[in-house]
């Protein structure tokens, strides 16, 4: 038998958000079959099923059942597998569709925001062999107790990258509604470019701070596992963005993308005593209850006094409050401070690794628009700035403005 081409293709909530999308997506792997493709895809649940669900969650109780409330989500992708594997067989494709669980999708335990550890591959193989499309559920998987967990909100990108890593091939196609990644989110900011490519680091770094198009971990599996995502639109037959090896680029810019991360609060504890050893306990009793602290900024002060500023999401601010309270208290610190609508903006570029000066345009383009800088964070290719949530768009159209340009390349 001749080697099995496998391509891994991930479809959006958009583009299957109807029958009609539904069966223009069956036309579109039919094409890839007529090319000699095993197709394996990966569909997200129609259009906003995910949010109309969380809300009649919600209609019920406020706080659901973490075990129940992805019981509940899971079932938005079961209904697009079904339609889909019924649209290809109605253009003479033998499909075959399969839940997370069917084919043996093990994540950690962590409700909403699961981890996959493994897959098996048994079963699409031999439905690959059997010249069958094998429909996968994205965004879900099972524990080691068989609960159904998700992959937290976006994950079926990542059930797709995963699956490109476990068929070992480089082929995986996210399919959405924009033409691909853009220097900036073209639905906020007017003349943004549409990169051709973009390396890992950058866009998992633009994914990590806002840039919703690709869940992070699709990416960082994709580094690991050296596949190629090519994000393009289930619209048109353009070619969309490759995520690549840096060294693989054609083009490199100093900024490659402007993002802004809402959602976010921060919290300050002030004069807290800096001595070895009091950020870890502070950050221990964070994680032990379970909050995602992203950023961290430590300023001291004078006499042996220091003040540590966080952000975490908003979702969590809450709980976080209380624990920085009773933090302030246990540590004898000076106070609390807080402010629970941020937004977190970010200029992202591998070029930034080489140039000058980009740190400080960035805090005058923020300071000529009056805007105040409540936090920095640097990594190696980005620059962020946690700001008041009202300025954010502003803020990202001044920078786009200024690095990226208006002009159309
Ligand atoms: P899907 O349902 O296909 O997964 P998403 O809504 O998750 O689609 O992601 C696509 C959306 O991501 C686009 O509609 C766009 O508004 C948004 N987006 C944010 N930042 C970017 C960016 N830098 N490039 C392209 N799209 C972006
Ligand atoms: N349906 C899920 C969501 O809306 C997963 C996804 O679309 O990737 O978040
Ligand atoms: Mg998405």
């Amino acid at each position: 038998m001749a080697e099995m081409k496998i391509i891994v293709q991930k479809y959006g909530g958009t583009s299957v958000g109807t029958s009609e999308r539904i069966k223009s997506v069956a036309q579109r792997i039919k094409k890839y079959i007529d090319k000699g493709y095993s197709v394996v895809v990966v569909v997200s649940a129609m259009g906003k099923t995910t949010d109309t669900l969380i809300a009649l969650a919600n209609e019920i109780s406020l706080q659901p059942d973490k075990r129940e409330l992805d019981m509940l989500l899971s079932t938005g992708e079961q209904v697009t597998i079904a339609l889909l594997a019924m649209a290809l067989h109605e253009i003479g494709i033998d499909a075959i569709s399969y839940t997370g669980s069917q084919i043996k999708l093990i994540t950690d335990g962590n409700f909403s925001n699961a981890k996959i550890e493994s897959i098996s591959t048994e079963k699409i193989m031999n439905s690959l062999k059997n010249n069958k499309v094998v429909i996968v559920a994205g965004f879900q998987g099972i524990d080691s107790d068989e609960n159904i967990t998700t992959l937290g909100r976006g994950g079926s990108d990542t059930s797709a990258a995963a699956l490109a890593a476990v068929l070992k091939t480089r082929d995986c196609e996210i399919y959405t509604d924009v033409d691909g990644v853009f220097t900036a989110d073209p639905r906020v900011v007017p003349n943004t470019r549409k990169l051709k490519e973009i390396s890992y680091d950058e866009m998992l770094e633009l994914a990590r701070l806002g840039a919703g198009v690709l869940h992070s971990r699709s990416v960082e599996f994709s580094k690991k596992y050296n596949i190629r995502l090519h994000v393009r639109s289930s619209f048109n037959y353009e070619e969309g963005t490759i995520v690549m090896p840096r060294e693989e680029m054609m083009e490199k810019f100093v900024i490659s993308g402007i993002t802004s991360k809402m959602d976010e609060s921060m919290i300050t504890i002030r004069d807290i005593p800096d001595r070895p050893g009091i950020a870890a306990k502070i950050f221990d009793i964070f994680g032990q209850n379970k909050i995602y602290v992203n950023m961290i900024v430590q300023s001291t002060g004078k006499d042996k006094l220091a003040s540590i500023s966080i952000t975490v999401r908003k979702s969590d601010f809450k709980k976080a409050m209380d624990l920085c309270e009773s933090i302030n208290k246990d540590f004898k610190a000076g106070g609390v401070q807080s402010k629970e609508d941020i937004a977190i903006v970010s200029a992202v570029g591998v070029g930034m690794l080489s140039a000058y000066g980009v740190a400080g345009k960035i805090f005058s383009i923020m300071s000529e628009h009056g805007i105040n800088i409540e936090m920095i964070s640097t990594s190696e290719i980005g620059i962020s700035c946690v700001i008041d949530s009202m300025y954010a768009e502003l803020a990202v159209k001044a920078l786009h403005k200024e690095f990226i340009g208006p002009e159309q390349k």
